[in-house]
This record gives structure tokens, C-alpha cells and sequence, in this order.
């Protein structure tokens, strides 16, 4: 789709992704980017100023979502030489082995703002290790795109990592620029920083101390074993703490996928075909095809999709010990590269909760209750 000299036509709230694009690249700043009361990002057009020049929807990934690449069609499953880099990174340290790779210049990726994420770029080792780890809420774009465009005009080589709706904005922004390395994070979704926050002052009341700093998949190793859905928390006084999922609100609420932004449970990226050079992801079921290798320990599944991908894959070896595999098998293996999320069925009954000034750690409680006849029909759809 195109843009039209008509009144712009910008996504319904359950379809817009948040990304923020359509603001970045307004030349008359016309649209404002408002914030509902669950933290969701959605724009807003002032129509006394819009000059329908189009551009907004032509960056829009969801009204103009760019050309899968489909050059080439290859999946490696492997992790870091460096365990360092694998115990700092959320799967098996891919996103570092591709980065150095490339020998990009500038990285754009996403840190933590305090208990936020935003989208940023680093130049400097420092700067590019904070993009380590995901960060398992939306985040805030910040202007990456035109700031990221702006790299690109000084001559610069980038790697531009993110959602596969955000590298899509970027990709509609730039086309497909060879000083870029568009990578893709498989994603099945989150909240909004929101109800992180809501819920780290709860624990903050709770435990009487200051936190520091929040971290999802820590990978320390609890009765000799590693948790892939685990968190570990630092407090300003220097103690920590390490949270599996069933001692964790905010866990228990992320991966049940409750509260999730609507746009992620019809989410037009999740699919085989993909937008970028590069898609990373957990290795799921790697330990099928290497016993010695699991998600818990750390691994990751990289997908080529195009020849500027392929190039950098003699240097990425260098950095990792990986095995090529059947792209299907891959994708067989990886439920969020064939649909999108389904959102719990009772983010309605939490928004409800947290509307009538229940806390976060209730709300959470009351969504994921299932009562004995909910978990008897559970229990029958499992067994056929
Ligand atoms: C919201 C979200 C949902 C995900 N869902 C799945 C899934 O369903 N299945 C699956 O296999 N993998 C999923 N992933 C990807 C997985 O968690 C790892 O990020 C990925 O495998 C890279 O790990 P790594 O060890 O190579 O790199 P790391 O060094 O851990 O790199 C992390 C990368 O993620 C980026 N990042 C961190 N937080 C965000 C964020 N909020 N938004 C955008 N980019 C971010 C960083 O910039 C960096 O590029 C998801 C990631 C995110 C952020
Ligand atoms: S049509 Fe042009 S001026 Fe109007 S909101 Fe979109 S980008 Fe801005
Ligand atoms: S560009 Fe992003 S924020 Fe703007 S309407 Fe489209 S999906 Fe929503
Ligand atoms: S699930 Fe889709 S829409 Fe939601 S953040 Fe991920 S890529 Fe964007």
C-alpha cells in the first residue's frame, strides 16, 4: 500500500504494534504519540497540521509491511566459544557472535532506562554489552529510526537489531541499505513497562530495600541447574536475589502471556518468512539433535535469509560452535515462527483487577487461577 494525498490511514489500536515509526518520520510533527492507561504506546494525528503527505503510512509496518527476504533459506542451532558471553546473553549468545561479525560501527539494540526498555545505539564494547538480554516488555523506540538513519549518512556500517515490527519500520525508512544488518528477534510479544514497574514497587515495599537493577533469564546455577524463565534482582545495597517463575509475579504474568499488546496475539511477523537478514531465537529442542546442548544451558537458532547474511556466516563460526539444520526443522521447533502468541484468555478478568486498585501480585493470582473444571478440560485437550 501506498500513501495517499487523503487523510492518513494509520492501524486500529489492536493492530498497531507501538513502534512508534510513523512518528519518527512525520516531517511536520504531527503526530503525537499518546500513552492509554495499561503504558501502550498508540499515535495520534493532529489533522490541522498533517499535510497528507503519506509518509506515515508508508512506514507503517503493519499498512505497508516490507517484502519478505528470501534469498537464501539456512538454520544453524549453536552457541558462544565464549561461556561469558553465553551466561551474560539470553540463549546461546548469537546476537555478540553476529555483531563482531559484521565489524559494524554503530549497533542499535535495547538497554534498560531504569526499570524501562529503550531502543539506542552503542559504539563502544560498553555500550553494545547493555543490548545483552532481553528485556521482556515493549519497548520504547526513542527515535532509533531517524537517529539510526543519521548513522548511515555518515558513512557508518550498523547492525539494527529488534522486534521484527520495529526492524520492519526501519526497513520501510531505509530500504535495504547494504551498510545495514537488519536482525530479527523471534518474538512472541509483551507487556508494557508498565506493570514491571507496578510490580518491582510492590517488591520493593515488600522486601524494604532499594532495587538496582532487574534482569530476566538469569542464569545462575540454582541446586546445580540453569532456568531459562527465571529473573535475578539487585538491590542498591549490593544483595541479590534469583527468581524461578513460580516465585515471581511478574513471571508467572510475562509467560503466561497475560496483558500482552493486542497487536502481538495478530501478529503479521510471525510466520517461516521473514523481514531481515538474520533471525535469531531460543534453539528450542536442540538437545534432540545434541544431547549436550540445551535452551536451559544456553542456545541459539540463527536463520539466513539473504547473501549479506550468508557472508558474515565463515566469521560467525569463528565465534561459534554451531551445526547447520533443516530451516523446517527449525521452524517446526519454534511455535512463534509458524503464528502469533495467543494471549490469555483472561487479560480482560487482570485489567479488571488492576482497574478496581488490586495489586499486581493479586491481579496476577486471580488471571492465572484456574479452577479444578478449567484444569480437567486442560487435562482432556492434552491427553487427545
Ligand atoms: C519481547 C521478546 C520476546 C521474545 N520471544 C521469543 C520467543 O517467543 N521465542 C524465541 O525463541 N525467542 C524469543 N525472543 C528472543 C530471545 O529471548 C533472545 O533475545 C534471542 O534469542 C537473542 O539471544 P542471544 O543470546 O543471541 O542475544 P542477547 O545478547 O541476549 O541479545 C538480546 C537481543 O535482544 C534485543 N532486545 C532485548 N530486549 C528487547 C526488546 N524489549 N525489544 C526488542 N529487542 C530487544 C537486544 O537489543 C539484543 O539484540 C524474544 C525476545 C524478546 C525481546
Ligand atoms: S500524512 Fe504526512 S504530515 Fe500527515 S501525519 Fe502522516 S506523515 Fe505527518
Ligand atoms: S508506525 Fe507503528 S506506531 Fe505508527 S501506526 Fe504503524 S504500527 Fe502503530
Ligand atoms: S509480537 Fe509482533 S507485534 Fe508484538 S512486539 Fe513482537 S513483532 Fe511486534
Amino acid at each position: 500500500m501506498k500513501g495517499s494525498i487523503s487523510t492518513p490511514k494509520l492501524p486500529e489500536f489492536q493492530l498497531c504494534t507501538g513502534c512508534r515509526a510513523c512518528n519518527d518520520i512525520c516531517p511536520k510533527r504531527a503526530i503525537v504519540i499518546k500513552t492509554d492507561k495499561y503504558g501502550f504506546f498508540y499515535p495520534e494525528i493532529d489533522e490541522n497540521i498533517c499535510i497528507k503527505c503519506g509518509k506515515c503510512e508508508m512506514t507503517c509496518p503493519i499498512q505497508s509491511p516490507p517484502k519478505f527476504v528470501n534469498e537464501i533459506r539456512e538454520a544453524y542451532l549453536g552457541r558462544n566459544k565464549n561461556e561469558d558471553v553465553v551466561f551474560q546473553s539470553s540463549s546461546g549468545g548469537a546476537f555478540s557472535a553476529i555483531i563482531s561479525a559484521w565489524k559494524a560501527d554503530s549497533v542499535c539494540g535495547v538497554r534498560w532506562d531504569g526499570f524501562k526498555a529503550v531502543n539506542d545505539i552503542g559504539r563502544t564494547s560498553d555500550e553494545i554489552q547493555k543490548f545483552s538480554k532481553s528485556k521482556y516488555i515493549l519497548s520504547n523506540t526513542n527515535n532509533i529510526y531517524i537517529r539510526a538513519a543519521e548513522e548511515l549518512k555518515l558513512g557508518k556500517k550498523i547492525v539494527f537489531s529488534g522486534t521484527p515490527c520495529q526492524v520492519a519500520a526501519f526497513k520501510n525508512i531505509i530500504g535495504d541499505n547494504n551498510n545495514v544488518l537488519f536482525i530479527d528477534i523471534v518474538c512472541h510479544g509483551a507487556p508494557s513497562s508498565l506493570f514491571l514497574e507496578m510490580h518491582l514497587k510492590e517488591l520493593e515495599a515488600k522486601k524494604g530495600k532499594k532495587l538496582k537493577q532487574w534482569t530476566f533469564r538469569d542464569k545462575t546455577k540454582i541446586d546445580g541447574k540453569i532456568s531459562s524463565r527465571s529473573a535475578r534482582i539487585d538491590y542498591l545495597d549490593g544483595t541479590w536475589e534469583h527468581f524461578e517463575i513460580n516465585q515471581d509475579a511478574f513471571l508467572q504474568m510475562y509467560y503466561n502471556r497475560i496483558a500482552y499488546r493486542e497487536s502481538c496475539g495478530n501478529c503479521i511477523f510471525a510466520k517461516p518468512d521473514r523481514i531481515s537478514d538474520i533471525t535469531i531465537c531460543d534453539a528450542h529442542h536442540i538437545e534432540e539433535l545434541y544431547p549436550d546442548m540445551s535452551v536451559e544451558k544456553g542456545a541459539s537458532a540463527i536463520l539466513i535469509h539473504s547473501k549479506k547474511g550468508e557472508e558474515v556466516l565463515p566469521e560467525i563460526k569463528k565465534r561459534m560452535i554451531f551445526y547447520k539444520v533443516d530451516y523446517d526443522w527449525a521452524v517446526e521447533h519454534n511455535k512463534q515462527l509458524i503464528e502469533p502468541t495467543s494471549l490469555h484468555p483472561k487479560t480482560n478478568l487482570f485489567y479488571q483487577a488492576i482497574d478496581s486498585g488490586i495489586e499486581f501480585e493479586k491481579a496476577v493470582s486471580m488471571a492465572t487461577h484456574r479452577s479444578l473444571f478449567e484444569r480437567a478440560i486442560g487435562f482432556i485437550k492434552r491427553k487427545i
